[in-house]
């Protein structure tokens, strides 16, 4: 269920389009690189297929079909940026909808936890649609992939 007004939801519907479009979808969640303004190139996002607000509320299902996205987002980022760390964040404050920032943190980055990823959403690594689209463009194959392995 999509919920009016939730850009997370908008997306969804593609009402909304992240640069470069959908990375990668199956039937609980989605990875979509992160909106405008871009905070950095490679700032990927997973969500829940539906609007669900609190991770409490994850359905079984949603939850045991978490696990392979997350890492292989990670492992597919990681062929294509060589990234020296992944961060990932989700606090649901500005969009309610469940979201999961997978952040490469690059070696020029420095390692400085929460007060990197402020300077990040100050814009001090932003980068244009373009860029962000270039790097959704090579890790949806990868991440395409993993997933078919994985299942296969
Ligand atoms: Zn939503």
């Amino acid at each position: 269920v999509l919920v009016e007004g939730c850009i997370a939801c908008d997306e969804l519907r593609d009402a909304v389009q992240a640069p470069g479009g959908v990375i990668y979808e199956d039937a609980h969640w989605q990875v979509d690189h992160g909106l405008e303004p871009i905070a950095l190139a490679g700032w990927l996002i997973i969500k829940p297929k539906r609007h669900c607000e609190h991770i409490a509320e994850l359905t079984s299902e949603e939850t045991a079909s978490f696990g392979l996205p997350l890492r292989n987002t990670a492992r597919a980022l990681t062929e294509v940026l060589h990234p020296a760390k992944m961060h990932v964040h989700s606090m649901g404050e500005s969009v309610k909808h469940i979201h999961f920032y997978v952040i490469p943190r690059m070696a020029d980055v420095p390692a400085d936890g929460l007060e990197v990823l402020q300077q990040m959403f100050e814009g001090r690594w932003a980068c244009s649609e373009a860029e962000a689209a270039k790097v959704a463009a090579r890790v949806r194959p990868i991440l395409r992939r993993l997933m078919s392995e994985a299942v296969g």
